[in-house]
């Protein structure tokens, strides 16, 4: 039997019983796999941790896009860094705001390989209202805050802040979303584990809140990530993130597909435990201790 192994801490993991392996190679940017797995069907790792499954990969993006989405009075342009599996893309598509959205991964054999093993994902690479772009996010940022350009929710699907992705997490990034959201959008970054990595978690938060008006976490439960219960921050200028602003009529309308958010699980995201609140609002020690082997970056 051949088992995969993803480790959560230095002592703690998710093992996948593989069936088959598609792919393993190494990128200049990183190593992918994709197999298949008992239980959680096709896999997508980077970097020797878990991207993608088929079984839990709707509750992350439905996560990821629809608060911000949803709060945000009139989405029109969204940006998307990272998020070259398309499942993000594919959440943001199901708004009829949306007039564009642009995708900008840094790893072009990532959209190959979700364009092959992903295709339910993978179609909204082209729908006619999609962008996507292989490029750095740090530098595409830049150069659209120079130009000028404007998007409405920018939305950070990145891969945890090692290799390339590191510069994602970083002051000098969430400053030019800050530019690029000029003033009223929304810009919400992955935020990693409440479970393992408070740690990181504080370190986001407090970086958002030294740059942007309102900083709302909220958080939900992704099965395949260290813990099972992942962070997300609404960082914002304009409209902050809160239950009051989820709109009954705009989630009925997103049809019957989604498979994680409905009305009342989207007011309920923002009610985080005791030990979060106490971490976020005083920072110092977390308890439980953060079991986080990588320290922040910056
Ligand atoms: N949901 C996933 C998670 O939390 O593990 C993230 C999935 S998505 C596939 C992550 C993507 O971020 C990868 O495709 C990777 O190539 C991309 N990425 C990493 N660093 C990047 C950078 N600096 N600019 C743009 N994309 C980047």
């Amino acid at each position: 039997v051949l088992r995969y192994l993803d480790p959560w801490t230095a002592h703690t993991g998710l093992t996948y019983t593989v069936t088959r392996v598609y792919e393993s190679i190494e990128t200049p940017f990183q190593r992918i796999e994709v197999f298949e797995a008992e239980d959680f069907g096709t896999v997508l790792a980077l970097g020797g941790v878990t991207n993608v499954t088929d079984r839990d990969e709707s509750a992350y993006h439905e996560l990821l896009a629809h608060p911000p989405l949803l709060c945000h009075p009139n989405p029109r342009r969204v940006l998307i860094i990272g998020g070259g599996d398309g499942g993000t893309l594919r959440e943001v598509l199901r708004h009829p705001t949306v007039e564009e959205a642009v995708l900008v991964d840094i790893d072009g054999e990532v959209i190959r390989c979700a364009r092959q093993y992903f295709p339910k994902l993978a179609a909204a690479f082209d729908h006619p209202r999609a962008r996507v772009l292989v490029d750095d996010g740090l530098a595409y940022v830049e150069r659209a805050a120079a130009a000028g350009e404007r998007f409405d929710v920018v939305l950070v699907d990145s891969t945890d802040p090692v290799d390339a992705a590191v510069e994602l997490f970083t002051e000098k990034f969430y400053r030019s979303c800050k530019a690029v959201l000029g003033g009223t959008g929304v810009l919400v970054p992955q935020s990693d584990s409440l479970t393992f990595c408070m740690e990181r978690v504080v370190d986001i938060h407090r970086k958002l809140a030294g740059i942007f008006g309102a900083v709302t976490p909220y958080a939900g439960h992704c099965l395949t990530y260290p813990g099972g219960y992942w962070a997300f921050m609404g960082a914002t200028d304009g409209v902050a993130l809160a239950p009051g602003r989820v709109d009954a009529a705009r989630v009925a309308a997103l049809g019957d597909d989604l498979r994680y958010v409905n009305e009342p699980l989207l007011r309920a995201l923002f009610a985080l435990p005791q030990y979060v609140v106490r971490a976020l609002a005083g920072g110092g020690p977390t308890d439980p201790p953060s079991l986080c082997d990588r320290p922040p970056v910056d």
